[in-house]
């Protein structure tokens, strides 16, 4: 018979954030359920060498993401898939709610729900979605072997995703609005290293443009000077940060004007027992190791808040 009596625990995103949380309610014994609408490591899939996780010194994106959930299933933890479409706070218990109806009942929540890609919001980018305009090399990438793509960006996505593309199209243009990359610093010499890959500094896209074959050009537009120009390219890459998916964030939690949550050391929301952790949050540096940080202290924090209300202190 289904064990039926509230959960301790119930997380949502099965991204690193989510995983570690996982492991670590596991480790504490806590009553838990991950729940995630996709497959496990979230944006990790999309990532194609991982090569700052310690201790692994390069990794597939995807094998790091299988060995997450492996690693979880080890302790035994309980992982739905399916889509969470409400949190509701409560006073004695927090609820649930799931895309068939089912409303759990939990006394903690960890919001692990991550970002989603920026769009550049130009003519042409919805319409040739998945006709030459992408946000994800490595999903995409193998489509343009040996030609010409464009990507969008200055960052550490823009420039990974651009070396990553540089081993399969023969000529990969990054368009980037100013004339310094905000990436880090051995991602920026691999790049200038990297004969395939030409730099239009000072550049945004205007307009996407296609045929009957999908993308075939975009016009470019200079920002020192509002020159524009027409680049013939077969796909369109677009690395320009990401949104916090905080659809599922609580009325009344703390978000800052970008729409990330603000929380406590203890990743702890305004809302008690509710916990916000990975790129949904607040902070400073966004990599998989601090995603996986905010797990194990969400999960710890969370432990001590349930043992708290169970014991009625
Ligand atoms: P990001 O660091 O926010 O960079 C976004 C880039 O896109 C910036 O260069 C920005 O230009 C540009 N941009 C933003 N809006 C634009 C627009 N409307 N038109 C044209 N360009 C625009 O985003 P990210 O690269 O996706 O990285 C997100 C986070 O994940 C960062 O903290 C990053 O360090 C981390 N990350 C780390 C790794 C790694 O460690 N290997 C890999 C991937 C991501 P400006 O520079 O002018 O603002």
């Amino acid at each position: 018979m289904p064990d039926s009596t509230p959960h301790d625990l119930i997380i949502i995103g099965g991204g690193p954030g989510g995983y570690t949380a996982g492991i670590y309610a596991q480790r504490a014994a806590l009553k838990t359920v991950l729940i995630e609408k996709g497959i496990p490591g979230g944006q990790l899939n999309n990532t194609d060498e991982v090569e700052n996780w310690p201790g692994t010194e390069k990794i597939s994106g995807s094998e790091l993401a299988l060995k997450f959930s492996q690693h979880a299933a080890v302790y035994g933890l309980e992982v739905m898939n399916r889509e969470v479409v409400g949190v509701e706070p409560g006073l004695g218990f927090h609820t649930v709610t799931l895309d068939n109806g089912e409303i759990l009942a939990t006394h903690a929540v960890i919001l692990a729900t991550g970002g989603s890609p920026k769009k550049l919001g130009i003519p042409g980018e919805d319409k040739y979605y998945g006709k030459g305009v992408s946000y994800c090399a490595v999903c995409d990438g193998f489509f343009f072997r040996d030609k010409t793509v464009v990507v969008v960006g200055g960052g550490d996505s823009a420039l990974e995703e651009s070396l990553y593309l540089a081993k399969l199209a023969k000529r990969v243009y990054i368009a980037h609005r100013r004339d310094a990359f905000r990436a880090g610093m051995i991602l920026q010499k691999r790049v200038a290293n990297e004969k395939r890959i030409t730099v239009l500094w000072n550049t945004v896209l205007a307009e996407i443009q296609a045929d009957a074959q999908g993308v075939n050009g975009v016009i470019t537009k200079n920002t020192l000077d509002g020159a524009t120009a027409t680049l013939a390219t077969d796909g369109v890459f677009v690395f320009i940060g990401f949104e916090p998916n905080n659809g599922l964030v609580p009325a009344g939690t703390r978000m800052n004007a970008n729409g990330y949550v603000i929380g406590d050391d203890k990743c702890e929301t305004n809302t008690p027992g509710i916990f916000a952790i990975g790129d949904l949050k607040e902070k400073y540096a966004k990599q998989i190791v601090t995603a996986a940080a905010d797990g194990c202290t969400a999960a710890l924090a969370a432990a001590h808040y349930v043992e708290s209300k169970k014991g009625g202190a």
